[in-house]
């Protein structure tokens, strides 16, 4: 699943490889994942790539044309680049990008969600990005950690794109488990130790994310980097700072993983899942 690190180096790696080549056909495969009528996806044609910006987890393609592409690869979109295009139409196809220079950009979903999803808009409106929390990098995002009072578990509060956006539900778990704070805590109970260790916990993960990122080369489904985090999906293996086993609690959308002697002074969260299966 594709998290802000993952999203801002393909960002830079698309830049880089793709500015200055033209958009020639668009190929709408499989299932409906445009989510604009106008203006229609035929005003990108000709226009050339400037830039490949990220902003949360949307990529935005600018063009010198009249309109810009927007898109999302939701949990389990992935981006291939193709030379040559291919001619098949691969199980999950959302969409095939084609450019002047026998190459193009293949969008697909594995799975059953089907939640891939691009707009074509004015070069004016930022589109579905409008309303979306500050960036872990940002300043704002550095203001509200050290002065919220929110009283939503931070777990929950971290996952929230209008509240912050791009952590995800994988890095969130490493980086409470790097600052040492329980996911059912709250901002509001925080102090403010525990709030700038929260800060720097976030950005130390995510610009380790991003550094091992950009060894990538290609699309998302080359060759595999590794074990992309230290605790998330880990439960059942030993902390890497104190080697108690770490635990979970799973949600219908997630999973929460943390160390209770690192995390939660020792207490081990319910998780209705377990108590299920007990019954
Ligand atoms: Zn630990």
């Amino acid at each position: 699943m594709p998290e802000l690190p993952e999203m801002q180096a393909l960002a830079e790696r698309l830049e880089e490889s793709f500015v200055g080549a033209a958009l020639v056909k668009i190929d709408a495969l499989g299932f409906s994942s445009l989510k604009t009528v106008t203006p229609p996806p035929e005003a990108l044609i000709g226009s050339h790539l400037t830039a490949v910006t990220r902003r949360a987890k949307y990529l935005r393609f600018v063009t010198d044309g009249p309109v810009a592409l927007m898109l999302h690869l939701s949990q389990a979109g992935r981006l291939d680049i193709e030379i040559p295009p291919k001619r098949t139409k691969a199980k999950g196809a959302a969409v095939r990008f084609h450019f002047d220079d026998d190459r193009a950009i293949f969008v697909r979903e594995y799975g059953h969600e089907r939640k891939v999803a691009w707009w074509v808009l004015d070069a004016d409106d930022v589109g579905p990005v409008a309303g979306l929390g500050p960036e872990p990098d940002s300043d704002e995002f550095e203001t509200l950690i050290l002065t919220s009072g929110d009283k939503r578990r931070i777990h929950t509060l971290l996952r929230d794109q209008r509240t912050v956006a791009g952590i995800g539900r994988g890095y969130v778990n490493d980086a409470l488990h790097r600052a040492h704070i329980s996911p059912y805590t709250t901002m509001a109970k925080l102090d403010p130790d525990a709030r700038r260790r929260l800060v720097d916990a976030v950005r130390l993960t995510m610009d380790e994310a991003l550094a091992s990122e950009r060894q990538r080369r290609g699309g998302l489904s080359e060759a595999k980097l590794g074990e992309r985090f230290r605790v998330h999906n880990r439960h059942g293996l030993p902390c890497p700072e104190c080697e108690t086993p770490m635990r979970r609690v799973s949600f219908e959308s997630h999973e929460i993983t943390y160390c209770p002697t690192c995390q939660t002074g020792g207490k081990v969260l319910a998780d209705r899942r377990m108590s299920r299966l007990v019954k």
